[in-house]
Order: structure tokens, then C-alpha cells, then sequence
């Protein structure tokens, strides 16, 4: 079903129109939400039966975040067909339902080395290369790319970074072509900017929000739709008077307040009409709109917990939430699908050894340990896991969370004193993770890793076959080492099992620990997969032993 919603009908849409396009940029501050802002306008026209795609353009020389360190810009998020993306797509996944896929992530690091490939082709003819009209024109077909299949009523193009910056230039004079090129009624413009209030003077100020449209006109570019961020409601007149200041109609100008969970958003944008706005400037049909059921009953669920968990998350980049995103919000599904509270503590796997460890840990009804690369953190990590499973805690490991619970039981189960994984020690005499075999030649770093959906076959009646309810899943890697089968008949014996393989390769994707309580270890990323209407069967599972666990220390 398009618009996502179980059981929801979509109202009947004209297939003829062709493609609209909306634009969503940002100003006076940067971390405004824009990507919360275009998933939610995303979510209340599919809701109206309009098939919807967003796009994110990132004005950054990276050809993908994929070799960038999480603190740079937060998560590394991983689309069907393994592309390394933006953490906002990771929002469009979660409120829209549906996949994105690589053309839905344009950096300027792309848009450069298609239009150099192509000079270098000989393609411009002896032209010289400018900014104007060649990387522009590149920056307008990937747009246009998305919308050019009638695969979809609607994209949203988020445009990153800041009105304003040097860099995001060439994707406003872009899109400003581009508002001529498609014609009145195709094209809407929405700029999302903040009202600071002054506490010392009790007021809300628009003028910074009039200096980024001035600068948005400056390139170019009247916005029709202002996005007014703000921790104070605004009164009517303020919006009259940012109507009147920056020439947009005043029932354009919409309010974006700090909200309790972003997934208030959708609502609260719908009660402010910018989906109508949208329409109306987009000459589509303004009718009343289904309501967003599912999503309010999930939202019902996450304000109305029943029970609650306490769950640590073990990582290394755990002073900036960001850098484990999609985790986050998984839990959050997975915690209202069990009408739970789930309170998540980042715990550095670095303050974790032998010692602490039982300490910091303590207390915890599930153990998570998350993705990364390299040795940093390490023996912290093992420490966690080895305290979950003597402890019957409840454990989910994700990726390196996964290797490092193999590494953890061959050393302190199979007395194999010097397991480790290739990845930590190149020259390790027991390699119980390894390096693939077809990343043996790999030198690049951009963009080889395993990347992307593939099938695993679970083993029936395994923790992870219950908690998915079928045995053929797919799921998303971002890895280049593996566990190593020839150890495999030892872990067995000793009790720790392989219960999920690639049909093809062989490959071992799912360990689990049948003795245990609830020991779970993937080598791929189910955090990519949750949604709100759609929370992952992992991490619903996952949150349900942790209340069963925290029901029975209470008992
Ligand atoms: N560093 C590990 C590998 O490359 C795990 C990667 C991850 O956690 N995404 O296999």
C-alpha cells in the first residue's frame, strides 16, 4: 500500500499529474530539523494517497559518508541496495515505510566527480567547465532522476547545510532554474528557519528568519512555505508580520514548536496545514485527509507505557546520539510495540573492563552492543558481553556487537586464549571473525564494504526465527569480516550456535546462545529496517526478554 499504513485506504489520487516537486532548505541555524520536517510533510501527503519519495542533497566533497567518523555527522545510514547515506534517510524510512535507495542521496563529492568523469570523456565538446550551467545542470538531473520514472506524485529534495553557506550555492541556483524550467503549479518552495526567544525581554524575534529570506531572494528564490521553528507558540500577528516581511501568504506561514518525540511532528504539521499549503501551491486536490491511525495509536502506545526497561547501549562513540540513530529510534518501535518505556543509557565501551563492568552494568534489564570499526573500545565491549551472558542478561549484538560476542566466547567458553577478529589483530593466530574472502584484495575504503540487502535463511525454532515469525529474512549489511566457519563444530559444542546463514554464500549472519535467556548476535543492521508503522521484529523481541527479565529480578 503507498501512504504506509496498514489498513488505511489512500484517498483516490489523479495518475495523470506528472511529477511535483517540493524543496525544503534551511536558515539562521543549522540542526532545525529539516529532515524531520520533510519526513513529516512526507508522511501527510502519502497519507493522502500521493505516492512520495525525499531526497537529501548534501552540499559536503565526500562522496558519501561512508568514510566519515561518526562525529563528523552522526550515523552512516544504509539503503536497500547497500548505498552509504545521510542519517536523515533513515528518517524518510522511518515515517514514509517504504525504502530509499541510492538516488535519494546526492552529495556534492558525487555531483563533481560525475561532471570531471564526464569532461574527462571528452562529453562538453571543448567547453569550458563552470559552475554554471555544468554542475548545476548535474545537481538538476539528479532531482529530476527520481521524479522521472512516474514511479511517484511527489519528491521532496532536502537541501543540507544552511542558507547562506558557500557550499549549498550551487543546489539554490539549481533548484532556482528549476522552479523556471517546471512552471507555476509544479514546484513549491519551503524554507525552515528559527524564532529565537529572548528571555530577558519576554519576545520572539522574526528578524533573523526576514535576513534568510532576504538572503534566499538574494539567490534568486521567493519561498512560498515559512517553516517558523520555535519553543513558544506564535500569536497571529507575528505571523502577519512575517507574512507581510518576506511576501509569503500568511496561512503559509507555519509553526514548528519543540515537541516531546519528532514523531509528534507529522501531527503537528498537519494541524498547522502545511500539507494543504504544499497542495495548494502544487495545484493538487486539497481534500479532507484519512487519519494517520496506525501512527497514532503508536504514538498513544509511546506516551502510555505500561512497563518500562533499562537498557545500555555499548559503543565507543556514545557522546553524540547521533552516532547510533537508527538504534535509538529502533528501541523506541520496538519499546511501544511492547507498550514499554525503553530508557536507553550510552555507556562508553571504553570505561568497561573486568572491573567496572559489573558496576556500570548493574541494573540493566538488556544489553545492546553496537556496530563500529577498529580496536579502540574492544576489550570493553567483550567485558559487557561476557557480564550479559554469565549474567542471563538479555543481548543484542549488532555487527561488531555480534563479532565481538563470537570473540567472547571463544576466549572465555572455548579457552581459546588468543581469539580475536583479523580486524583487531592482522597477525592472529585464531582468527575466529576473519576477513572475507572477497575483501582480501580490497585497497579503497569508500564504498567496498558488504553493502546492502541480503537474504539469510534463519534455523526454525531459533530465538531469532520466533522473533521474526518467518525462516527467509533480508536484511542490510556494512561490514568486511565475518565469523569463521572452521571454528564452527566448537562453538556448537559448546553452545553457541549459528542460527541464521546466506542461502548463497554460506555466510554466518545470526549467532545465538539457546542456554541463555536471550543471546542474540547479527552480523547485519536491523536498525535500518525499523519504522513506525513497521517496528523491527529484533528489537520488539529484543525489548520483551528485557521486560521478562526485569519481571523476574523483581520477583
Ligand atoms: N568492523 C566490522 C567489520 O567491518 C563491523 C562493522 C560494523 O559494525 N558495521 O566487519
Amino acid at each position: 500500500m503507498a501512504e504506509g499504513e496498514k489498513g488505511v485506504q489512500p484517498a483516490a489520487v489523479d495518475r495523470r499529474c506528472t511529477t511535483k516537486y517540493v524543496f525544503v532548505s534551511g536558515g539562521v541555524a543549522s540542526s532545525l530539523g529539516k529532515g524531520i520536517i520533510s519526513a513529516s510533510l512526507g508522511k501527510l501527503l502519502q497519507n493522502r494517497g500521493f505516492r512520495v519519495t525525499i531526497q537529501k542533497l548534501d552540499p559536503y566533497i565526500n562522496i558519501d559518508p561512508g568514510t566519515l567518523n561518526p562525529y563528523e555527522h552522526g550515523e552512516c545510514y544504509v539503503t536497500e541496495d547497500g548505498a552509504e547515506t545521510d542519517l536523515d534517510l533513515g528518517h524518510y524510512e522511518r515515517f514514509l515505510n517504504q525504502p530509499t535507495s541510492r538516488q535519494n542521496s546526492v552529495t556534492t563529492g558525487q555531483i563533481y566527480q560525475s561532471v570531471i568523469h564526464k569532461e574527462r570523456r571528452g562529453e562538453y565538446l571543448g567547453k569550458t567547465v563552470q559552475v554554471i550551467p555544468h554542475v548545476t545542470d548535474e545537481i538538476k538531473r539528479r532531482i529530476m532522476l527520481l521524479g522521472s520514472k512516474g514511479q511517484y506524485d511527489v519528491v521532496i529534495t532536502e537541501i543540507g547545510g544552511t542558507v547562506g553557506d558557500i557550499e549549498s550555492l550551487p543546489y539554490i541556483e539549481a533548484v532556482r532554474q528549476l522552479k523556471w524550467d517546471l512552471g507555476e503549479g509544479n514546484t513549491v518552495f519551503i524554507h525552515l528557519t528559527l524564532v529565537p526567544y529572548l528571555n530577558a525581554s519576554g519576545e520572539l524575534k522574526t528578524k533573523p528568519t526576514q535576513h534568510s529570506v532576504k538572503e534566499l531572494l538574494e539567490n534568486g528564490i521567493q519561498p512560498d512555505v515559512l517553516v517558523l521553528r520555535t519553543e513558544h507558540a506564535l500569536s497571529a500577528d507575528l505571523r502577519k508580520k512575517v507574512a507581510l516581511f518576506c511576501n509569503v501568504q500568511p496561512e503559509n506561514v507555519v509553526e514548528s514548536i519543540d515537541v516531546p518525540t519528532i514523531y509528534e511532528v507529522p501531527l503537528r504539521m498537519r494541524a498547522e496545514r502545511l500539507d494543504m499549503a504544499v497542495l495548494r501551491k502544487l495545484q493538487l486536490p486539497v481534500e479532507s485527509a484519512p487519519e494517520l491511525v496506525v501512527w497514532k495509536s503508536f504514538l498513544d502506545r509511546f506516551y502510555h507505557p505500561k512497563h518500562t526497561v533499562r537498557i545500555a547501549l555499548v559503543g565507543k562513540y556514545v557522546e553524540l546520539a547521533d552516532a547510533y540513530k537508527s538504534i535509538h529510534e529502533s528501541l523506541i518501535h520496538g519499546g511501544a510495540a511492547n507498550r514499554c518505556r525503553v530508557e536507553c543509557t550510552s555507556i562508553s565501551s571504553e570505561k568497561l573492563d573486568a572491573s567496572t563492568a559489573p558496576v556500570l552494568l548493574q541494573g540493566f534489564d538488556g544489553i545492546l552492543v553496537a556496530p563500529g570499526f577498529g580496536h579502540r573500545g574492544i576489550e570493553g565491549k567483550l567485558e559487557a558481553i561476557r557480564y550479559a551472558r554469565e549474567q542471563g542478561i538479555p543481548f543484542l549484538g549488532i555487527c561488531l556487537g555480534m563479532q565481538c560476542s563470537v570473540v567472547e566466547f571463544a576466549r572465555h567458553v572455548l579457552g581459546i586464549a588468543d581469539a580475536s577478529s583479523r580486524e583487531w589483530v592482522r597477525a592472529t593466530t585464531e582468527p575466529v571473525i576473519d576477513l572475507m574472502e572477497n575483501q582480501k584484495g580490497v585497497t579503497e575504503l569508500g564504498g567496498t564494504m558488504r553493502l546492502g540487502a541480503y537474504p539469510c535463511e534463519l534455523t526454525p525454532g531459533s530465538r531469532a526465527a520466533e522473533a521474526y515469525g518467518t525462516l527467509q529474512i533480508s536484511e542490510r549489511h556494512r561490514h568486511r569480516y565475518e565469523f569463521n566457519d572452521s571454528y564452527l563444530d566448537r562453538f556448537n559444542a559448546a553452545g553457541m550456535v549459528a542460527t541464521g546463514r546466506n542461502p548463497a554464500t554460506n555466510l554466518v549472519e545470526v549467532v545465538e546462545i539457546p542456554a541463555h535467556p536471550w543471546f542474540v548476535g547479527v552480523q547485519f543492521h536491523p536498525e535500518y529496517k525499523s519504522t513506525v508503522v513497521s517496528p523491527h521484529p529484533l528489537f520488539v523481541a529484543f525489548v520483551r526478554a528485557s521486560m521478562q527479565k526485569r519481571k523476574k529480578v523483581a520477583e
